[in-house]
């Protein structure tokens, strides 16, 4: 779960990272205001979504005094901003942060992700920052400092101040550094996050560090366990097809093909794309329904895939083992009725309770498809799209 840039930055700070002063504004008007209260004579407004790559958006601005903050606030909410790490149709904005501005000497990149090949917590940092880190590994990969934290020891002094000096930073900002250093690891280790980003974590012209922009991302395993985390999240910011579907249990992404997938299992949802694409065809969608799906939410599963309007056919591939053939069958069964479905639909069932899941389908007088096999079930779906037939 992805958190705006204020939130990630009030939580760094509570962990004792230096952050500029600012303020949020819902409004041009208290966007002006917030201005005012902040004092001084320059402020940055930035748009708050979900990405990065606002800036160069268009979605952050230095402005001079309180009516370019109003006026530039006005012109970005209810604004969707595109960038470049997020899809055509962009993020709604309708909350800014609004800053003191700082005075920049230097910009440094600063990451902490989970690295999965060594099972670690990895820091990433560069003297190069303000860049996205996929545009500093291609034009300048020699300035990227990579560093592994043992669980078990925590990010260790020695470590810390290692970093700042292969950084090349001098005197005062070593310890500097390694506060902030340390304080990003506490808060990912101490909330379940999977990533800290800092980009960039400037040095001032005072000689000082501080983040001037930041990005935290968690663990949605681990929310039952952070309800503090789990209250920042922000449904605007989320495609409203995949959020929808996590609310009903379903695991689903929105793809471009023409064969919607309900299936058990995110290995087995994996196989049965890949013998799509195998058998000539394209999926719609992926989409896991769980273990011990209920006829409910195969209902529900039903209307997610066929949300999409580019679906001609629906392929059900169930394996049961904690789930029940009969189950899924009724569920199906129901669907179709419920929902008046036209277009065909394709069955596959193995596994728990499946000659009462095929009873149900063959008797339900409806024009389902049964297929025994996966290869199988994958043939029948691409020979009976809509597109196919005519
Ligand atoms: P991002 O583009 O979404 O990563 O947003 P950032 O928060 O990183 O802001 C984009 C850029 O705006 C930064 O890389 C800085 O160069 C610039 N910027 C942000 N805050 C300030 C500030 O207080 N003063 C100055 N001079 N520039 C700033
Ligand atoms: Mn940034």
């Amino acid at each position: 779960m992805d958190i705006h840039e204020y939130q990630a930055k009030e939580i760094l700070a509570s962990f004792g990272v230096p952050v500029p002063r600012g303020g949020l504004a819902y409004s041009p008007e208290q966007a002006g205001y917030r201005a005012r209260e902040l004092g001084g004579n320059a402020w940055v407004v930035k748009a708050q979504v979900h990405s990065g790559g606002r800036g160069a958006a268009g979605g952050v601005k230095l402005c001079r005094d309180e009516h370019e903050v109003a006026s530039f606030a006005s012109s970005l909410f209810g604004r969707q901003l595109v960038t470049k790490q997020t899809d055509a149709n962009g993020k709604g904005v309708y909350r800014l942060w609004i800053e003191a501005a700082s005075d920049i000497a230097q910009e440094i990149y600063l990451g902490f992700v989970l690295d999965r090949k060594s099972e670690r917590i990895m820091i990433v940092a560069s003297a190069q920052g303000g860049m996205e880190i996929e545009d500093l590994a291609e034009t300048d990969p020699e300035s990227l400092r990579r560093m592994t934290i043992d669980p078990a020891v925590g990010l260790t002094e020695f470590q810390a101040r290692e970093l700042a000096f292969q950084l090349g930073l001098k005197g005062g900002q070593i310890a500097q550094m390694v506060s902030i250093l340390r304080a990003c690891y506490r808060a990912y280790r101490d909330l379940d996050a999977v990533m800290v980003e800092i980009n960039p974590l400037v040095i001032t012209g005072s000689g000082d560090l501080v983040a001037l922009d930041a990005k935290m991302s968690f663990d949605t395993n681990a929310l039952f366990r952070r309800p503090q985390v789990a209250e920042l999240r922000d449904r605007s910011q989320e495609d409203p097809r995949e959020s929808t579907a996590g609310d009903h249990g379903l695991s689903y992404v929105g793809l471009t093909g023409d064969i919607g997938c309900i299936i058990n299992g995110a290995g087995l949802a994996m196989a049965t794309m890949d013998m799509i694409k195998l058998a000539g065809g394209e999926p719609a969608n992926f989409l896991d329904i769980g273990g011990g799906a209920s006829p409910e939410r195969v209902v529900k599963a039903f209307q997610t895939v066929l949300a999409d309007r580019n679906v001609g056919v629906v392929l059900v591939n169930i394996f049961a083992g904690i789930n029940r053939c009969d189950w899924v069958a009724e569920g199906v069964v129901t669907a179709y009725r419920q929902l008046g479905l036209t277009i065909p639909v394709v069955v596959r069932l193995a596994g728990t309770n499946v000659e009462e899941g095929r009873r149900i389908i063959d008797q339900s007088g409806l024009p389902l498809i049964s297929a025994d096999t996966l290869a199988e079930a994958a043939a029948a779906a691409v020979a009976s799209r809509p597109r196919q037939a005519a």
